[in-house]
């Protein structure tokens, strides 16, 4: 087992993937760019090296700088996480070459997967059911007009080294057409250095859930059952939860093989992502393999009752899968939503500041992964995720009370945040019935559940220190119901909790 690993990345998965390395005995080293020199992820880590800078680019996506601390400070294998470097084949080269151990699938792998064209070729010849449309080697506008005729509107057209909705474009009619696959272009250029653009007929309402898939480096790989992501923004995901309301057995274990299958395909080793559509008529199509841990992966852990970043290490140091897929079981269920600083009311405006208070919920199975505490900035440089709130109980009815449960003693202050959105989504009766689709929260147009929000009373008696906070909330009869009573029975009561930075 390796004995020194360095961590390329930031926030809650560099904390999370350093508690499983200090428990294996492992040294935990982090890297940090200039705002981050006091973050939690630096001050939870054995070890830490700075980037010098501030913006990503110059920072947690420099290979070179990376390799060179990496070098320097004798570090066996280095873990990616997700996003940044995470599945930039030519970063797990560059570890190869500089005989470090890259925790994830080989470089080769990585690059074949993330070309979506590639990847889609590659799943259909081993009998995985892609969507419909043209990935195929017309690439010339004028050739792709004619495949869009075909095709039938509407549809996508998508960038072939596409990721997080970027070059994505929906098209409704043929004389559209040509001015979408220009503008995707455009902006897939921009974004990923390539103009490769690819065409897929547009699935109605369609539920998005992905298999957890796990390979190591002698043929074995198996699912670790699925995640359901449908609630999205922007094709980005707000809730995430396992199993999915909309799987029989039957269609999870068909869904799984299909996963399996892509993977071995590739020769795929080390953790990874199998992404469906799934039509609300039963069928479901691959639309991209993800190389890498995923930011909802706790969903899975705590239904599978195993350590992903565990597996993860044990696999990259060489290690043999310790199960088979009839040895694995799904058990009770597991729901995760991503609190954001962002101004719900706003178009999800991010919200930056420094957190006056931060006290995430505890109780049993409840699991919160954060990269903040008490005092830390919420910059402009990064993303604005604070944290992964997560849940697990014996049925889906039960995770949600839990999780609203957990959401109403979420207490942050200094910036804006989606809980009150999330908490109003968690009370949607759609959503409660599991009937969920990638358009659910455009159609449902949830509106934040003000709820949470403190009496700005008790925000300066406490702020300044003064006792009894609530007693300053209460004598204002200007308070909604709502918020008097969350000011009393919660922890807004105790003024002593709170250190202002
Ligand atoms: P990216 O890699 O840019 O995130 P994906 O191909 O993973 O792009 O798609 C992101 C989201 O876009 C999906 O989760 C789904 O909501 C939507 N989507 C993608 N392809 C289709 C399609 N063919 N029909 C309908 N919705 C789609």
């Amino acid at each position: 087992m390796f004995k020194r690993v360095l961590i390329a990345n930031r926030g809650e998965i560099a904390v999370r993937v350093a508690a499983t390395l200090q428990q294996m005995g492992i040294t935990a080293i982090a890297v940090n760019s200039d705002p981050d020199r006091g973050a939690l992820h630096v001050t939870s880590a054995d070890e830490a090296y700075p980037l010098e800078g501030s913006a990503a680019a110059e920072t947690y996506l420099r290979i070179d700088k990376l390799i060179d601390i990496a070098r320097k400070n004798k570090v066996d294998a280095i873990h990616p996480g997700y996003g940044f470097l995470s599945e930039n084949g030519k970063f797990a080269a560059a570890c190869e070459n500089a005989g470090i151990t890259f925790i994830g699938p080989k470089a080769e792998v990585i690059r074949r997967m993330g070309n979506k064209v590639e990847a889609k070729q590659v799943v259909q010849q081993v009998g995985v059911p892609i969507v419909p449309g043209w990935s195929g080697g017309a690439t010339s506008t004028k050739e792709l007009a004619i495949e869009a005729k075909r095709i039938g509107f509407p549809l996508l057209i998508k960038a072939a080294a596409g990721g997080g909705g970027k070059g994505m474009r929906l098209v409704t009619n043929a004389a559209e057409f040509t001015d979408a696959v220009e503008s995707a272009r455009r902006e897939a250029t921009a974004a990923f250095g390539s103009d490769q653009v690819f065409l897929e007929k547009y699935i109605a309402r369609p539920r998005h859930v992905e298999f957890q898939i796990f390979g190591d480096e002698h043929g074995n790989v198996v699912h670790l059952f699925e995640r359901e992501c449908s609630v999205q923004r922007r094709h980005q995901k707000v809730v995430e939860e396992s199993p999915s309301p909309a799987l029989t057995p039957e269609l999870r274990s068909k869904m799984g093989d299909a996963a399996v299958r892509a993977a071995k395909a590739v020769g795929y080793s080390n953790a990874g992502t199998v992404e469906f559509l799934l039509g609300e008529d039963g069928q479901f199509y691959f639309l991209e393999m993800n190389t890498r841990l995923q930011v909802e992966h706790p969903v899975t852990e705590m239904i599978t009752g195993l350590d992903l970043v565990r597996l993860q290490l044990e696999i990259a140091s060489g290690g043999k899968l310790t199960f088979t897929q009839d040895g694995l079981l799904q058990t009770g269920h597991a729901m995760e939503c991503r609190i954001y600083a962002e101004d719900t009311a706003r178009g999800f405006l991010p919200s930056t500041g420094t957190l006056l208070a931060y006290e995430a919920p505890r109780g049993p199975g409840i699991r919160v992964d954060s990269g903040f505490e008490e005092g830390s900035e919420v910059t402009v440089h990064y993303d604005p995720m604070l944290a992964k709130l997560i849940v697990w109980d014996r049925g889906r009815d039960e995770s949600i009370r839990k999780m609203q449960w957990a959401l109403e003693r979420f207490v942050v202050l200094g910036v804006t945040t989606n809980i009150g959105f999330l908490r109003a989504l968690l009370a949607n009766p759609e959503f409660r019935g599991g009937r969920l689709h990638t358009h659910f929260l455009e159609e449902q147009r949830i509106v934040e559940d003000s709820g949470d929000a403190p009496p700005v009373e008790s925000l300066i008696a406490a702020a300044l220190g003064i006792d009894g906070a609530a007693r300053i909330g209460k004598g204002k009869s200007s308070l909604r119901s709502a918020d008097a009573k969350d000011a009393f029975s919660g922890p807004w009561t105790q003024a002593d909790r709170w250190r202002v930075a």
